[in-house]
């Protein structure tokens, strides 16, 4: 008879298969409003200036508009392009009757006030959720649209049967990006998926926390947004936890996340790899957001 082994390797959450599930249905339904309304959503991306990784995730979200049915249309400016001059782009597009959702891609050079930027898309557009309206929304609980690598975190614990009410969840970082909005999205009663996806009791961790293994240690679900190679190491995990690695980080030649993924895969009970994890899921929630403009524009 052959013994159990006192480890037993973590579940890998596999993010680009999930991300594939969603995209399947997005194109779906893309589909019915193009035959119910004469109309394609449509997304316009703004890139200004030439930083390489951007560039990457841009030609990522023009294919993925592609593969659910709708249009994309990249707007490239240079990296002199000065604050007055992307608000004005921003104003014609709000307009634009075309288009669905407006992107612009972060970071921006740093001579060009990026939240005003970003304050001046029109909430009803703005498929990142960053706008301050939609920020609020959020976090009163009633939400238009959900930040894109928050809601694809959740759509990964959803979509893998992981709940998180009554669970203890620790993430680290504080980003308005990740961090904050996902503590918001999983502080509330219910979620877009129900109730069995929000009501986690939450802690926010982050650079200034002391302690931070003892915290993240007491974790049912740690997710870590911190933009620190590796960071997280098997000690600082519960046994059994789910561990979900929002980071990327380029290592040498690698691509590696915020997790020290070969020593946590084996005290954990789950976790995300990078790449193939979260990255997928974020592009994909950006499409829901761009089908979600398209409705609102089309009385709802
Ligand atoms: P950020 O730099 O805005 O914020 C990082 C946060 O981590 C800060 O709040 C800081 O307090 C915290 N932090 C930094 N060092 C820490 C430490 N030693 N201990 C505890 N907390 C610490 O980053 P961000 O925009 O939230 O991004 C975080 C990571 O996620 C990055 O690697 C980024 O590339 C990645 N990211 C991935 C996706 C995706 O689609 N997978 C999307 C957005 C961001």
């Amino acid at each position: 008879m052959t013994q159990p082994s006192a480890t037993t390797a973590a579940r890998i959450l596999d993010g680009k298969a999930i991300a594939l599930e969603i995209q399947n249905e997005i194109r779906d339904e893309v589909a019915a409003l193009v035959e119910q309304t004469g109309k394609r959503p449509k997304l316009a991306a703004v890139l200004v200036g030439d930083y390489p990784a951007s560039q990457v995730y841009v030609r990522n979200k023009e294919m993925a508009c592609k593969r659910v049915g709708m249009t994309s249309e990249l707007i490239r400016l240079s990296a002199a392009t000065t604050t007055e001059e992307l608000e004005q782009l921003i104003e014609r597009l709000n307009t634009d009757e075309e288009t669905s959702g407006i992107l612009v891609q972060l970071p921006l050079p740093k001579h060009i006030d990026a939240q005003r930027i970003l304050d001046a898309i029109d909430w009803r557009k703005d498929v990142d959720a960053f706008h301050p309206y939609n920020v609020g929304l959020l976090s009163q609980g009633r939400p238009q649209f959900l930040p894109c690598t928050p809601y694809g975190v959740i759509q990964i614990l959803y979509r893998s049967q992981i709940k998180t009410a009554g669970k203890k969840v620790c993430i680290i970082g504080r980003s308005d990006i990740v961090g904050k909005p996902l503590a918001s999205m999983l502080v509330q009663r219910s979620s877009p998926i129900g109730p069995d996806w929000a009501n986690a009791t939450v802690t926010l961790a982050h650079s200034q926390t002391p302690n931070l293994a003892a915290v993240t240690s007491d974790a049912d679900i740690l997710i870590a947004a911190i933009g620190q190679p590796e960071f997280v190491k098997a000690e600082m995990v519960r046994p059994g936890a789910t561990v979900i690695d929002v980071g990327i980080n380029r290592l040498g030649e690698r691509l590696v996340g915020d997790v020290d993924f070969e020593s946590v895969k084996e005290v954990a009970g789950a976790i995300t790899p990078v790449p193939g994890g979260v990255g997928p899921l974020t592009v994909t929630m950006l499409l829901n957001n761009t089908l979600i403009a398209a409705r609102l524009k089309n009385g709802g």
